[in-house]
């Protein structure tokens, strides 16, 4: 089995790049000092240190290909949330934040194994790095993508997923010849063919119902490999 390297310890974060897509999304870049090369899959943790020594941590898959000399998140913004308003509303270029990773050893992309994604939202994140990644190697063909939300504005990177071609599910809106709905066992059969392994990131409702829907579509449990985005403990 590959090694997967692991950030066990605190470093520095530089904003270098911020970017705010929508009214919900943030995606900033940042310069990592001492930084361990990271897996397609993996995520920091960013923590937040008040005046008063008060922290809060959360959190974040890494978007970017490894070769990326950046590190970038996407951060959706959740009503009422602590750390992600934060980030969209305060953060700024030059500002610098307490980052530890890359953290996971399980949910990284083993590149020689086809393998087959599914994300909701913002669990989409870990799968922009597998495709970057993919791609700049060529190995694209070994990884098919699909990536749901309610509507295109709420689906992070949809402009990357689309020209990959990932599939898009919305489920309150029409995507060209696509009626919106949850994606539908068939879909995923098509894309399913020939995966050893499955990948799924996001919401735990929507982590249980692509759970099902895979197995319908002949992947088995212990080939599922699951990172859930819930509340904080
Ligand atoms: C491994 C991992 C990777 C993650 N990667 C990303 C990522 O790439 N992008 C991203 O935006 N988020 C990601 N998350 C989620 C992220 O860590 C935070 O949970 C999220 O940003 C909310 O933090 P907050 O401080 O704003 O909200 P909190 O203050 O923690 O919570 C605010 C309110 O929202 C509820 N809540 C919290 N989280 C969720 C959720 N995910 N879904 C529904 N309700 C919720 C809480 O119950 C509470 O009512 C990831 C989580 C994990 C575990």
């Amino acid at each position: 089995m590959t090694s997967v390297p692991v950030g066990r310890s605190w470093t520095t974060g530089i904003v270098r790049e911020i970017e705010r897509p929508t009214d919900q999304l943030v995606k900033i870049r940042f310069e990592v000092a001492d930084r361990t090369p990271h897996r397609p899959g993996q995520h920091y943790v960013v923590r937040l240190r008040a005046p008063d020594d008060y922290t809060a941590q959360r959190s974040y898959s890494i978007a970017s290909d490894p070769d990326d000399p950046l590190v970038e998140i996407m951060v959706e913004v959740l009503p009422r949330g602590e750390v992600s308003p934060f980030l969209h509303e305060i953060a700024e270029v030059g500002d610098e934040f307490e980052l530890r990773g890359p953290i996971g050893r399980w949910f990284v992309w083993n590149d020689d194994v086809p393998s087959i994604c599914i994300g909701g939202g913002s669990g989409v994140v870990p799968f922009v790095s597998m495709m970057r990644y993919a791609q700049r190697t060529g190995i694209d063909p070994r990884l098919r993508v699909i990536a749901s939300a309610q509507t295109r504005e709420r689906l992070p990177y949809v402009d990357e997923l689309e020209s990959y071609g990932a599939l898009v599910a919305l489920t309150r809106e029409n995507h060209h010849d696509r009626v919106a709905a949850h994606i539908y066992p068939d879909e995923v059969k098509a894309l399913a063919f020939g995966a050893q392994r499955a990948y799924v990131c996001g919401s735990v409702g929507f982590v249980s119902f692509a759970g099902r829907i895979l197995g319908d579509a002949g992947i088995s449990d212990e080939n599922v490999r699951v990172e859930q985005f819930g509340p904080s403990a």
